[in-house]
């Protein structure tokens, strides 16, 4: 069995021991697969491993990986920054985008969808603790966003995704979690009929399992530890 593969069957137990601990379904926490910095024969390893859904955050680095897998069918997940001049990038070779924080980005990202791709999986990102890391949408203006983004024709809104600071223990991690939550719940409330809530990577997935999210994004705990770049 290679590493990858047993810290998949890792990952898999912790993500179901997380999800008993809060009383969900396993079925109902997706797991993406964060590739960035890691090359394309160790996303073959995950996908052999059964892994569908990856991430990756530099777009150009992205686009090359995706040329030398093309014979596999994965599912492509853009979770770094989105500027303007990277919008085509996105949506002519990505299935989701999590990182949609500005309208002006999503409009881009819809005229630019090419008509014979299926909508581009939408999903906004919310800053929910103001911390250093400042990107996302304020809370408070989150709900106009979103309402924005789900009117544009080539954009399909799933849900939000969020990347609380790091948190000193389980209790903290889940509190500035669940913010993210509240967020969501009131904009189902508001009709947007949203099912993904994107949150938690390795350090801090049973914190986000807990507070409701439905895809976390997992790098380090099933590639190792990525080169500082
Ligand atoms: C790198 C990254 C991850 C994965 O982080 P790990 O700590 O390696 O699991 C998840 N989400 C985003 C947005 C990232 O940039």
């Amino acid at each position: 069995m290679t590493m990858i593969e047993r810290n998949l069957q890792q990952l898999r137990t912790r993500i179901a021991t997380a999800c008993q601990a809060s009383g969900r379904n396993v079925q109902d926490v997706a797991l993406l697969a964060v590739s960035k910095t890691f090359g394309p024969e160790a996303v073959r390893e995950a996908f052999a491993a059964g892994q569908r859904a990856f991430g990756e955050n530099y777009i150009q680095e992205a686009v090359e990986k995706m040329a030398l897998l093309a014979d596999l069918p994965i599912e492509w997940h853009c979770i770094g920054p989105i500027q303007s001049n990277k919008t085509r990038g996105v949506a002519t070779h990505f299935a989701w985008a999590h990182t949609v924080d500005r309208l002006k980005i999503a409009e881009r990202l819809s005229a630019q969808r090419p008509p014979e791709l299926p909508p581009l999986q939408v999903c906004i990102r919310v800053n929910v603790d103001g911390g250093a890391n400042k990107s996302g949408v304020a809370p408070g203006e989150a709900l106009a966003l979103a309402r924005a983004v789900a009117s544009l024709p080539r954009l399909r809104l799933r849900g939000l995704m969020a990347i609380p600071e790091h948190a000193p223990d389980f209790e903290a991690a889940r509190a500035v979690h669940m913010r993210a939550r509240a967020i969501f719940d009131h904009m189902n409330a508001a009709g947007l009929g949203l099912d993904t809530l994107s949150l938690g990577m390795s350090a801090d997935l049973e914190a986000a399992i807990a507070a409701g999210s439905t895809m976390v994004r997992v790098g380090t705990a099933i590639f190792g530890l990525r080169d500082v770049r």
